[in-house]
């Protein structure tokens, strides 16, 4: 028997979370924190688990809202066994330890919900087990009522370093986790590679429901007409501003920029980024010749980039027009991007460049809804303010277009797809087209909380 039980991140991109109990083996998928709400409300529902075999865990990929709440699951089940890929352990190592700071500041001495410590990331990445991708292994549970073990194997996903969506294969019922997939080429990163064989269930990502894939152009095409924007800008005397996220987005973006200025599409410039974004490029450096890339000699260490977090004053991006990549991507307060957009928003020859998927409850959000000339209110400001700098939006995508999704849905020729990781619209669509265009298939739309018997 499989039962399937959403914690976190069904009807919702947030804490993805995904238990599944196969013949009495409990394997989670992901275990994420929401980026955005407090912490307590940001976990998933991990009290679910209380009176289940909980026995393994893996992780899809190291972006927070998939691997952030690991260290409170681990303090819960400290048996647990953990898995994923070598390039996830590697970046969750960075990462885990720099939200340690960042999770004790947001806790208060009060809450019932006590801060990791540096001693537990240590224990927790030593005792993640590394699997290569199709590297096939084996998993049993204490209390399987089965003779046959679950057969893992992990398949690079296209979306970040180091992402996979996981195959796990019992008694000829096949499951595929897509985690966040994409089925296009980034700068960087090649599209995902699926699994060559006939899946029974599909548990699939639905970032892109909701999204005309006519309005996420190529890569490249959308690259041109961020250069020919940042030329306009830089000749005039002004800086460009682009927040993006530390994993994944700022090496993609990075890349991006230098090829065009290599190309000479992109004014020669100076580039600016830093923070745990640096120590990231070292490892896709590193790994170049290990995982897929779409040029495995292109090395990051080759961009000329100065440390944004060296600056003194900010003033100096008035006298030397420059291009500045921030974290948050989401320009969440008290971030640089966010502490950087205060500026740049009363600059009237600067832009801000919006690359990436905004939270709807973040200053980003209502940075990239707003145009020059309007007036806007940001959390901290006494007063609205009135935007000055251009704003420009690019659609940058390291999320499969629904088009992809259905692709994906056509070659694996499930019996039963579970639609995880979208809003409400996004699922809407994925179902509606999943069912019109297969029929007889059964599609879920998972629920936090809610078990499905597959
Ligand atoms: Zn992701």
């Amino acid at each position: 028997m499989i039962q399937f039980l959403p914690l976190g991140g069904a009807g919702e991109i947030g804490s993805s979370c995904f238990y599944l109990n196969i013949d009495g083996t409990g394997i989670i998928l992901d275990c994420g924190m929401h980026p955005r709400k407090n912490v307590q409300e940001a976990l998933p529902m991990l009290e679910h688990l209380n009176d289940k075999d909980v026995d393994f865990c893996i992780i899809s990929h190291a972006h927070q809202d998939h691997i952030g709440a690991l260290p409170y699951l681990v303090r819960k089940h400290p048996y647990i066994k953990l898995f994923s890929t070598p390039q996830t352990r590697a970046i969750a190592e960075l990462t885990l330890h720099n939200s340690v700071s960042i999770l004790s500041d947001k806790l208060k001495e009060n809450d019932l919900l006590k801060p990791y410590s540096h001693e537990e990331i240590d224990l927790l990445i030593q005792s993640i087990n590394y699997k290569s991708y199709n590297e096939e292994f084996e998993l049993r549970g204490t209390r399987s009522n089965s003779p046959l073990p679950v057969k893992v194997s992990l398949q690079d996903a296209g979306h970040i370093l180091g992402s996979a969506g996981i195959l796990l294969e019992h008694n000829d019922h096949k499951i595929f986790y897509t985690g966040d997939i994409n089925m296009d080429d980034q700068m960087l990163t090649p599209k995902a590679v699926l699994p060559n064989k006939k899946i029974d269930t599909l548990i699939i990502e639905c970032t892109y429901g909701a999204t005309d894939s006519a309005s996420l152009p190529g890569w490249t095409q959308e690259a041109k007409k961020m250069a020919t924007d940042a030329n306009k800008i830089l000749e005039a005397g002004g800086s460009v501003l682009i927040p993006v996220f530390s994993l994944g987005k700022l090496q993609e973006m990075l890349t991006t920029i230098w090829t065009m200025m290599q190309k000479g599409l992109l004014i020669k410039t100076d580039i600016y980024t830093g923070g745990i974004g640096r120590k990231i490029n070292i490892l896709h450096d590193r790994n170049r010749y290990v995982v897929r890339r779409t040029d495995k000699d292109f090395e990051l260490a080759e961009i000329p980039y100065k440390d944004i977090y060296e600056v003194d004053n900010i003033s100096l991006f008035r006298r030397n027009p420059s291009i500045v990549l921030a974290p948050s991507g989401m320009v969440i307060e008290g971030t640089l991007s966010f502490n950087l957009a205060l500026d740049w928003l009363r600059q009237d020859k600067f832009a801000i460049f919006i690359v990436g998927y905004m939270d709807p409850d973040t200053p980003g959000y209502l940075i990239a809804s707003s145009e020059k000339g309007q007036k806007l209110s940001l959390p901290g400001l006494l007063s609205p303010l009135e935007i000055k700098c251009s704003i420009e939006r690019y659609r940058f995508s390291s999320h499969a277009k629904r088009d992809g999704l259905l692709e994906i849905v056509k070659r694996l020729r499930p019996e039963k797809v579970i639609l995880v990781h979208g809003d409400e619209p996004s699922i809407d669509w994925m179902g509606y087209n999943i069912l019109e265009k297969n029929p007889g298939i059964k599609v879920y739309a998972a629920e936090t909380g809610h078990k499905i018997e597959l």
